[in-house]
């Protein structure tokens, strides 16, 4: 932490500010230029963190020198994390995942169908919601546990990881016992309690940001996880709010070089709520890639007019299927691949 002194702070406020700091229990490192005075502040990080410097008269500004963000930080690991998400799929170091389904599952007829056409195209991890995060109370709320029956039997079937949102720690037992993966939608993406909660389970989680959360709210919201204990978390960007209304959200893809910078959790990518244009899905998908993205998330019905939710985005499996065919070119030209899951 470096303090910045007030241009016009006097010695005996330089003395207080002293005393303060030791009396933190903490070091300090004096450096006195022309105009201005820096004080390096040394010490356990917590009581660093946790002191009120900046209330200290004569004080104008503190800098945190280390990231908030420890655990998911670069600064603590230098090399990906990659990790195993079911049937042999890996997330991350160059091993994509392809996460491709209805935005709600419907029924084991539909779902059977959508997941069928995803996996012969490519795709390596099944979505599919099952408890539904909707603007209005009055629209599609999902099939509940029925749902999840569903997604588990097709996913054991076709020997696919499986993905599906929960959105209240009370649900988190429940799910655990059909899904691979959780994933904590923009919505939750700051409900701390259910951070926690999947925090101490031992499945991967699919956080995604918040529609308004900066990246460091982001890597914050996944710190809880893995502070928590649970150190398999995959990032995902699904679109930010903006003053334009042409696409569903705004895709910022500068913050994929730029998490991956930051952190060394994998990051992926979801045009699909980004964009909320099939037409516009195809070409961002692609840019993810090559932006560096450790895979995407798609999302596929064949029936997009009868969908129950987001069916105006929904790709045909022939889109996906031509999508996922160019994206494998790209990620091989990229030196990454796209593994299989391992059985059937
Ligand atoms: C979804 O994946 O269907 C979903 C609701 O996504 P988001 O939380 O990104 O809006
Ligand atoms: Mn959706």
């Amino acid at each position: 932490m470096i303090i910045i002194l007030k241009p016009n702070c006097s010695e005996e406020q330089l003395t207080h500010v002293l005393e303060k700091i030791e009396e933190f229990g903490l070091k300090h490192d004096v450096s006195q230029g022309e105009h201005r005075t820096l004080i390096g502040v040394i010490g356990e990080e917590d009581v660093v963190r946790n002191a009120p410097l900046r209330a200290i008269p004569g004080v104008e500004n503190v800098v945190p020198v280390l990231k908030p963000y420890k655990l998911a930080s670069r600064e603590v690991q230098r090399e990906d994390s990659a990790f195993d998400v079911g049937h042999g799929v890996t997330v991350g170091g160059g091993s994509l995942g392809m996460i491709a389904g209805p935005c709600a599952i419907e029924g084991e007829d539909v779902l059977l169908e959508i997941a069928k056409s995803v996996k012969a195209a490519g795709a390596n991890i099944l979505r599919g919601g099952a408890f539904k995060p909707r603007t209005s109370p009055y629209s599609y709320q999902g099939m509940g546990e029925e749902g999840l029956k569903i997604l588990r039997k097709i996913g054991d079937e076709l020997g696919m990881p499986v993905v599906t949102e929960v959105m209240d720690p009370r649900q988190v037992e429940l799910i655990d016992k059909y899904t691979d993966l959780f994933q904590i939608g923009a919505r939750n993406m700051q409900n701390f309690n259910l951070l926690t909660e999947v925090g101490q389970t031992k499945r991967p989680v699919l956080l995604k940001r918040g529609m308004s959360a900066t990246v460091e709210d982001l890597l914050m919201s996944a710190e809880y996880i893995l502070a928590n204990g649970n150190p398999r978390v995959i990032l995902c960007e699904r679109g930010i709010k903006s003053f334009d209304s042409s696409t569903r959200n705004l895709l910022d893809l500068a913050m994929v070089p730029n998490c991956k910078g930051l952190s060394h959790l994998p990051i992926i990518v979801d045009p699909s709520h980004a964009t909320g244009r099939p037409e516009l899905i195809p070409s961002m998908a692609l840019a993810a890639i090559a932006a560096g993205a450790d895979g995407v998330h798609i999302e596929v019905h064949c029936r997009p007019e009868e969908a129950m939710s987001d069916g105006q985005q929904a790709l045909l499996p022939d889109q996906f299927a031509e999508v996922m065919e160019q994206m494998r070119k790209l990620a091989e030209v990229c030196g990454r691949t796209i593994p299989k899951p391992s059985s059937n």
